[in-house]
């Protein structure tokens, strides 16, 4: 209304300078550029809108918690909460405070997102999706308005489906939850959590529509406490990495549409992929199907598993060949490291390659022994014995080192930083921040050097080990985990 009047008054006075003679460019001028101002700023927010739409239509195929693996305890937690949802009677009649909001937290792509389409699956809830960063922009106003527009649409798509339920969804909540005052356009930003504070606030269990704001972050340490006190996020579910049985859960959900050989075993796939979350192991068995279309293979074998590890650890192969001297020098540095991980720990090398992949230009890939979460003296110490190896081997078999060794010294100083910090050393139990850097360096230097003159003596009694996996690499570029335990076998 008051736009039209405006526009009515903005003509009467343009026509009415131009019955006196006026020159009415300039006014015209500068009601275009500010015409068009106006509808950019307002399509913003409609593109966001519609956004929110295609995103919640896209997933009318219906998501159950069986579709998430490795998430048990997550999976409990998360259905506990949502049960409030679906007995709103019951904890009405008790007086209980309807839950508004649920904040999963974890690391990138363990499942919050599906855990969310679950959860509105399970509600039978209508669900609309966002992410935070879609809320964001330069201009004053324009996300509160969508924080608004989000909430409404969730109400609106129930209605139309039928539903008494909506979940409304936002992946990367710490963008447009983090902390009041720190960001640098401070007011917009906090203009729009103001709005989902007001939104949240605003849920109420007698509400045609009952609205659940599930939120999902990678980083709950930014968020605004004014969204994480009683009454807001009031549960909070972490979805973590997956341990080994997780792990083959998820392979056993992402490979039931493959066709797997006979010589398939997931349960040695899901020990060597320690570490990859549920979307390295999705991206692990469509890459391991890849691998076999090229080869033109009707069954996905063992074989491609491997292969695809390697892939989605190190990242694709690389064209570039180094020389074959260079080739013998990085077949000799990852023999070193094999060596050593398999004198600390028997069974323990899964693969060793000479082919470049991302930053490597060979490697030696460990298989755990079991999920572990806590780190002995011993086992510490093996792990430094092991990143030595390399540059050990090359300065033993070839007469000096070479750089390829700088990130396996850094990861071995940081080992060794862990030991002083855990009270392993010999100055027992440190305050790190007012320990002298002097101290500090000769205490982690002298753990380093001890280890170095340990693997010295172990390569240099096993050189003829060392040398026949340095030809065989060369020739065939890459060595099991139970060749090479063969090689040391026969050389024993
Ligand atoms: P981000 O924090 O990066 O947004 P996320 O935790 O929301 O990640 P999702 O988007 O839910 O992760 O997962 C990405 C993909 O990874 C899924 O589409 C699915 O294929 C796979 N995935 C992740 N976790 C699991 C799981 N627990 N079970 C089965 N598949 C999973």
């Amino acid at each position: 209304m008051i736009r039209e009047i405006s526009i009515g008054i903005g003509m009467a006075v343009v026509v009415s300078m131009l019955v006196m003679g006026y020159d009415v460019t300039p006014f015209l001028f500068l009601a275009v550029a500010a015409g068009a101002l106006y509808y950019f700023v307002k399509m913003k927010g409609l593109i966001n809108i519609k956004n929110f739409e295609t995103g919640s239509t896209a997933e009318k195929q219906v998501f159950s918690f069986d579709d998430i693996g490795g998430q048990q305890s997550a999976i409990k937690e998360l259905k506990e909460a949502l049960d409030f949802i679906k007995n709103h009677s019951e904890i009405k009649h008790l007086g209980i405070r309807p839950l508004k909001g649920i904040l999963l937290t974890g690391p990138p792509g363990t499942g919050k997102t599906l855990m969310a389409k679950a959860a509105a699956g399970y509600t039978d809830a209508a669900f609309v999706a966002a992410s935070g960063s879609e809320f964001i922009e330069m201009y004053a106003g324009v996300g509160a308005q969508r924080v608004r527009k989000l909430f409404q649409s969730a109400r609106e798509m129930a209605t139309k489906q039928n539903k008494d339920n909506a979940l409304v969804f936002i992946d990367e909540i710490e963008i447009l939850g983090g902390k009041r005052g720190k960001a640098t356009s401070h007011l917009e930003y906090d203009q729009t959590l103001n709005q989902l504070l007001v939104e949240m606030d605003g849920l109420k269990v007698e509400d045609k529509v009952r609205v659940l704001l599930v939120a999902a972050t990678n980083r709950d340490d930014m968020l605004d406490a004014a969204l994480l006190r009683p009454g807001r996020f009031d549960r909070r579910v972490k979805v973590d990495l997956p341990d080994k049985e997780g792990r083959l859960e998820i392979l056993k959900l992402h490979t039931r549409n493959k066709p797997l050989a006979s010589d398939v075993d997931l349960e040695t796939i899901a020990k060597d992929a320690f570490g990859f979350s549920g979307a390295h192991l999705e991206s692990l068995a469509n890459e391991a199907a890849i691998l076999a279309m090229r080869d033109g293979a009707e069954e996905i074998s063992q074989r491609y598993f491997n292969e695809s590890i390697d892939k989605v650890m190190m990242g694709g192969k690389l064209d570039k060949r180094p020389s074959q001297s260079e080739l013998r020098r990085v077949a000799v540095h990852e023999s070193g490291h094999a060596l050593l991980s398999e004198i600390v720990r028997r069974g323990s090398v899964s693969t060793l390659t000479v082919t470049p992949r991302g930053n490597a230009l060979g490697y030696m890939r460990q298989s755990p022994d079991d999920d572990t979460y806590l780190y002995t003296k011993e086992f510490l110490e093996n792990q430094i014995a092991v990143m030595l190896a390399g540059a050990i081997a090359e300065e033993v078999i070839l007469g000096n080192r070479s750089t390829g060794a700088s990130n396996d010294f850094e990861q071995a100083v940081r080992t060794a930083d862990t030991m002083l910090q855990s009270g392993m050393t010999e100055l027992g139990v440190v305050c790190p921040d007012i320990l002298p850097q002097e101290l500090k360096h000769k205490t982690i230097t002298g753990l380093v050097k001890e280890q170095e003159e340990r693997v010295r003596k172990y390569i240099v009694r096993s050189e003829n080990i060392i040398n026949q996996t340095v030809e065989i690499l060369l020739e065939e570029e890459k060595i099991t985990g139970e060749h090479f335990r063969e090689i040391m076998d026969n050389h024993n």
